[in-house]
This record gives structure tokens, C-alpha cells and sequence, in this order.
């Protein structure tokens, strides 16, 4: 009896819980639906896994297999796809946030097949890493702490499949409505992107190949653009799992002692923000410190629309913005300064600058962004505090300190990329000198006041 197997945000076919148990359970029509309102809401990640879909059905192929590719709104794709082919089951994963799966389960149970959502190949299942009294962690060191005593599962080889006697149609593996909806030179930021499970091992190869020990050190250095690893949007679409880079890690050579287990812990901080987002779905709406509800963050404002072009003539920030603009990326060090810019010294509420983040990057992970962010306005559990407002001059010497990264997207190749990606709308004049938007230390004075007038209402 044919089964679905919905290869929902992990495109790959090495370590696939729901692939390996579709196919003990029957012929699989490997599916991917490219679904509309993830186009409108996550334009470049939607775009990024349009990327993956060739290499995927390159690799089916290969087994004599198919990617079939459908349109539209999930639970109504899977009730057509039951019809259309008999299929008894479907198998997929859990989505983020892992909650959100009630009218999937209806629509496929309704149209007469049993819906199996297999766990996400993270490190360890989620809510398994706990303190001595059974909780949760709240902080992240002593999460990482246990979670390095904890023996990680090793990845599962890619099944064989049995194939069905009929195919479905299959629209083409392509998604233009995510490419419209990014509203910037696509050719541009395809050029950051290196798509496909063969790319993304190959890229893990090469960076445990010239990891050292300065590794921690350097991965805040952004002009240094092979620092780190780059694996981030490749894991956000799942063509690799963090379990496959975990173990490669820990059986690569070491050159320089250290430098594996910082990039073992940084894969950490992803794991924690999975199940910080697990215990609490709505973190990317909600401050995790409900008090920090009421703060008086300003919304959506000229301010923001400045920082979202790459206009506050504060260096640092305009840099990362144009980058993550023209490339879909943007440096990890980078991501902190222009979010506490926004934050702290714009006083602008955070989610508009996560919002943000989830419309421009190719590695949006609704995990990792509302962590983040929530991280750097001080109302997450394990945060900043707020009153420790970053200078982004004082972090664009230190960190940029010959001034590479922020030449590069001001004057360089990447302020002519940037130029290239923004809409005309933008009417962008690469010569214009933007005015600075806010003196740095009165902005600081700014937050730092309504900070303590917050306080004291606490
Ligand atoms: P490496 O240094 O090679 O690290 C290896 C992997 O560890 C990364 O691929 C990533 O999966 C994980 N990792 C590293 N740092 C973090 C971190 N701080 N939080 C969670 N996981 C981490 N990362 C996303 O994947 N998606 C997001 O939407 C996202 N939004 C962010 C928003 C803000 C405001 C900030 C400050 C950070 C955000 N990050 C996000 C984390 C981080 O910036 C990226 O994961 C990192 O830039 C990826 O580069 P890399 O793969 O070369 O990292």
C-alpha cells in the first residue's frame, strides 16, 4: 500500500527519520509542497528551499525514485494527494513551532490515511535534556554542559525505496512566487547560495578540513568570510542534519586543540533555542520575561524603514543590513549589533526587526530568530541584560578593526551588489551618504532611561 513521504523542510536524503519509516511502511511518492504563505511570510527561505528541490530530485532519481512537487496549502495538498493516489499513510516531520500540526492531522485522517510526524534529526529529541530536578534548562551554558554528557544518535543511511506502479503529476521544481515576493535581485543573493545535501556535505568536509583553534575568536571576525562554517541556511532546509555534522565533527582531526568543540557548542545554541521554542511556542510574538510586554517599545516607523535599507549612517549597521540584503546572510557578530542598534538605541520593538530577519534571510529558522532576538532585547530567559547597550562604532573597530567588511558593502563589490539587489523603488544613489540617524551616546541615554523608569515600575 503507497505511502506519502512529505519531505517538509528537511530536503534531503541522509538522516531522515520520516523517509526511513515511510519506507517500511509501503512504496513512497517522496512529496514537497511549496506552500503559498510560506512564500508571502519567509520569501528567501521559501526561495532557498527552491534551491534545494534539483539536488533532492537529482538524488531520488538516482534510486529510480521522484520528487513531486505540489502547490499550495498543506493540509489540502495532502487530502488531494490521498485521493489522487490511495496512499494509507503519510509520513513527514514535525514543523516549527512544533504545535501548530491540528489541521494537518484532520485534513489527511478526513481524506482516509494516518498522518505520522517523525521528530526533526536535532541533536537530541526535544525537552530530553534536563536539569537534576527534571526541568528545563532556562541558561544555556549549563545546558550545554548536559548536553555534552548526553550520548548523540547516530545519523540514519538513507533507506532503500520501493516505488509505486503509478506516478502522480508533478508541478516543476521551481518557486517564482518566492522569488516576486522577495522584492530584490534574486540573481544577486543566488550567488551567496551554494544549494544541495552533496554541497552541504562538502562544505561540512571543507570546514572540518581548515577549522583551528582561533576559531571562536575569528567566527566574530566578519571580514574573515570562511571563519565559520556557513552551514546555518543548509540546516535551515534541512540538507544536512545536526546530528550528521555532530558526529563528523567529533571524528575530525583537530588542528589546534578547541576549535571543534566551540563549533560543537555553537550547534548547541540552536539546539537550545529548539527547545526553548518548544516549551514556549509563541516566542517569536511574545517576550519569554512577560513584563517586558509593556515596555515602551516604538513599532514600525521611519526609523526602522531607515534600518531596513541600510540607512542609519551608523557603518556597522547600514554594512549588515546591505549584506543580509544583497546576500540573504548576514555575519553572526554583525546580526547582534544592528539587532541592539534597532532595539536599543532606535528603541524600536524587537519583533519588527525579527520580522525582518524572517523576510530577508536564507536561513530564517523560527528557533533561532525569536531566541536571538529575544537574547538581544533582554527579555528572553537567558539574555543580554538591557542596560548593556552595544556602541557599534566601539564593535566595528574591534571586530572590523581595517575596516574590510564594512568597506566592502559601503564602497566595494558589495555596496554595487546591494545596489543591484534593492527594488527601484528605493530609488538607491550608491554615492549618497546617508545622515546619522541617531547620536550614538543620546540614543544610549535614551534606553537606558526608559529602562530605569521600567524598573522601577516592576
Ligand atoms: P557557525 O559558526 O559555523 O555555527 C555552526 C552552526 O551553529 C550554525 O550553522 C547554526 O546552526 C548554529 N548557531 C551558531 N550560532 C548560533 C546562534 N547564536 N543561535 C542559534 N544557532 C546558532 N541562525 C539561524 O540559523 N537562523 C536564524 O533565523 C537566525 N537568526 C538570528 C537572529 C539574530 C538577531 C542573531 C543575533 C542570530 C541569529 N542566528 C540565526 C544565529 C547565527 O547568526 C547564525 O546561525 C550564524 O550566523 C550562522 O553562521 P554559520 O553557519 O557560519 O555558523
Amino acid at each position: 500500500m503507497t505511502v506519502i513521504c512529505w519531505f517538509r523542510r528537511v530536503l534531503r536524503l541522509d538522516d531522515h527519520p520520516a523517509l526511513v519509516a515511510a519506507a517500511k511502511d509501503g512504496p513512497v511518492i517522496p512529496l514537497v509542497i511549496l506552500d503559498p504563505a510560506e512564500a508571502r511570510a519567509h520569501p528567501a527561505s521559501a526561495q532557498r528551499q527552491a534551491m534545494a528541490l534539483q539536488g533532492l530530485a537529482d538524488g531520488l532519481q538516482a534510486q529510480g525514485s521522484r520528487l513531486i512537487v505540489r502547490r499550495g496549502d498543506p493540509a489540502t495538498v495532502l487530502a488531494q494527494m490521498i485521493h489522487e493516489t490511495g496512499a494509507v499513510a503519510v509520513h513527514g516531520s514535525e514543523g516549527l513551532p512544533f504545535a501548530g500540526d491540528h489541521g494537518l492531522r484532520a485534513a489527511v485522517e478526513s481524506a482516509g490515511a494516518r498522518l505520522h510526524l517523525h521528530p526533526l534529526a536535532d541533536l537530541v529529541p526535544r525537552g530530553s535534556v534536563l536539569t537534576k530536578g527534571g526541568t528545563r534548562f532556562k541558561v544555556f551554558t549549563p545546558f550545554w554542559r548536559a548536553l555534552r554528557q548526553t550520548d548523540i544518535a547516530a545519523p540514519l543511511p538513507m533507506p532503500r525505496l520501493s516505488l509505486p506502479t503509478t506516478w502522480p503529476a508533478s508541478d516543476a521544481p521551481d518557486w517564482p512566487e518566492a522569488r516576486a515576493a522577495m522584492n530584490r535581485g534574486w540573481p544577486v543573493v543566488a550567488r551567496h547560495v551554494q544549494a544541495g545535501e552533496a554541497a552541504a556535505h562538502d562544505r561540512l568536509d571543507a570546514f572540518l578540513e581548515r577549522i583551528t583553534a582561533r576559531y571562536a575568536e575569528d567566527r566574530d571576525r566578519p571580514a574573515l568570510g570562511d571563519a565559520t562554517s556557513g552551514l546555518s541556511d543548509a540546516l535551515a532546509v534541512g540538507e544536512i542534519s545536526a546530528r550528521r555534522i555532530w558526529h563528523r565533527a567529533m571524528n575530525a582531526q583537530d588542528h589546534g586543540r578547541g576549535g571543534l568543540e566551540d563549533f560543537l557548542r555553537e550547534l548547541a545554541w540552536r539546539e537550545f533555542a529548539r527547545d526553548l521554542f518548544h516549551e514556549a511556542p509563541g516566542m517569536d510574538r511574545a517576550c519569554w520575561r512577560k513584563e517586558w510586554n509593556d515596555f515602551s517599545w516604538q513599532g514600525d516607523n521611519a526609523d526602522a524603514e531607515a534600518w531596513r535599507r541600510g540607512r542609519t549612517g551608523i557603518s556597522m549597521v547600514d554594512a549588515g543590513m546591505r549584506e543580509m540584503f544583497a546576500t540573504g546572510r548576514m555575519h553572526n557578530r554583525v546580526r547582534m549589533i544592528t539587532a541592539s542598534f534597532l532595539v536599543k538605541h532606535l528603541m524600536i520593538d524587537w519583533r519588527v526587526g525579527l520580522d525582518r530577519f524572517a523576510r530577508c534571510l536564507t536561513d530564517w529558522d523560527a528557533a533561532s530568530n525569536a531566541m536571538n532576538w529575544q537574547w538581544v532585547a533582554g527579555c528572553g530567559p537567558d539574555a543580554s541584560p538591557f542596560f548593556r547597550v552595544f556602541n557599534p562604532e566601539t564593535q566595528g573597530s574591534k571586530f572590523d578593526p581595517r575596516r574590510l567588511y564594512r568597506d566592502h558593502w559601503l564602497k566595494e563589490e558589495g555596496a554595487r551588489d546591494f545596489a543591484r539587489a534593492a527594488p527601484r523603488s528605493w530609488s538607491f544613489d550608491p554615492k549618497d551618504r546617508p545622515a546619522v540617524l541617531v547620536d550614538l551616546d543620546r540614543g544610549r541615554q535614551r534606553a537606558l532611561a526608559a529602562y530605569r523608569g521600567f524598573a522601577r515600575k516592576e
